[in-house]
């Protein structure tokens, strides 16, 4: 039988894993709470496919075919077909908690529940479902057309069925998938939001300028994209959201989150997605 998905949240990440999911064959409800949201999700993942038929990397054929197998809910009673739930909602450990709950309710038997977040714990979100055996962390990256990474997180209930069938799944999506365990930001976060922290820490003590700071990143350590215009793209309410995680997880003062990052989110400046972050953004 051939998957169906459904994603929670069509933010950023919802509407990339939505993307690559009907890319990939495979039939896709994307949800939320947001009428608004799941409108400019499904603008962006037009424009997205659209982008790729440009390139030459999808026909156009493809890119209708995909667009036909997405469609959209604001309710979760839209999980009641899907074998694969990825939540991808705003990273809120009482929010995510609460769509679990739910979830319990309304997904059918079997399937997987799968969360995107960053850092929260899925042996604690799975612990408010009655089949913590089927809850997984399933951590796509940003842009997640283009990222080949999914990390794949088991929480302490999580059933060696569930985790075959994740990395399989994951694989499935042409994503490669690399396994880490339950600990406060897994792997990818507890090494990167740490940088991102210190780079903040920088420009507050006027070690030097966004510019420069990303400069010397990118052009003195090869990185790709400097850490101030990674947090802006990441949304600077997210990297401290993770950082907060990471504090009271791991309880060492090394992962608190810079007051001038928690300044600019109290500004509602949470990076690109709102327009200013580190920088500024006219699209
Ligand atoms: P976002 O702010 O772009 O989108 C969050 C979406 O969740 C919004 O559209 C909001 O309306 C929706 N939402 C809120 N409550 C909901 C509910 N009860 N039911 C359904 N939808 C609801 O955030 P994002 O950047 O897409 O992040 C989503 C998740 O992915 C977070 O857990 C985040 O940590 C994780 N993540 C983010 C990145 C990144 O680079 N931004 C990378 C990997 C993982």
């Amino acid at each position: 039988m051939t998957d169906r998905f459904a994603v929670v949240g069509a933010g950023q990440m919802g509407n990339g894993i939505a993307h690559v999911c009907a890319a990939s064959g495979f039939a896709v409800t994307l949800i939320d709470v947001s009428a608004d949201a799941l409108a400019k999700a499904k603008a962006t993942i037009e424009k997205n496919l659209e982008r790729q038929v440009k390139k030459g990397s999808l026909t156009a054929e493809a890119r209708d075919a995909a667009l036909a197998l997405i469609s959209t809910a604001t309710s979760l009673d839209a999980v009641a077909n899907a074998t694969v739930i990825v939540e991808a909602a705003t990273e809120r450990k009482d929010l995510k908690l609460q769509i679990f709950r739910d979830l319990d309710r309304l997904a059918p038997a079997g399937a997987i529940l799968a969360t995107n977040t960053s850092s929260i714990s899925i042996t604690e979100i799975a612990a408010v479902t009655k089949r913590p055996a089927d809850v997984i962390g399933m951590h796509f990256m940003n842009p997640v057309p283009v990222m080949a990474l999914v990390e794949v997180i088991r929480g302490l209930a999580t059933s060696d069925a569930t985790n075959t069938r994740t990395i399989e799944l994951a694989k499935a999506l042409g994503k490669t998938p690399v396994e880490a365990n339950d600990f406060p930001g897994f792997i990818a976060n507890r090494i990167l939001m740490p940088m991102i922290n210190e780079a903040c820490y920088a420009v507050m003590e006027g070690v030097g300028t966004p510019q420069a700071i990303d400069e010397v990143m990118k052009l003195g350590m090869n990185h790709p994209m400097g850490p101030l215009t990674l947090a802006d793209f990441i949304g600077l309410d997210t990297c401290v959201a993770i950082l907060e995680v990471l504090h009271d997880g791991l309880g060492d003062p090394k992962y608190r989150p810079c007051p001038l990052l928690k300044k600019y989110v109290a500004a509602g400046w949470y990076g690109r997605k709102s327009g200013r972050g580190f920088y500024t953004y006219t699209t």
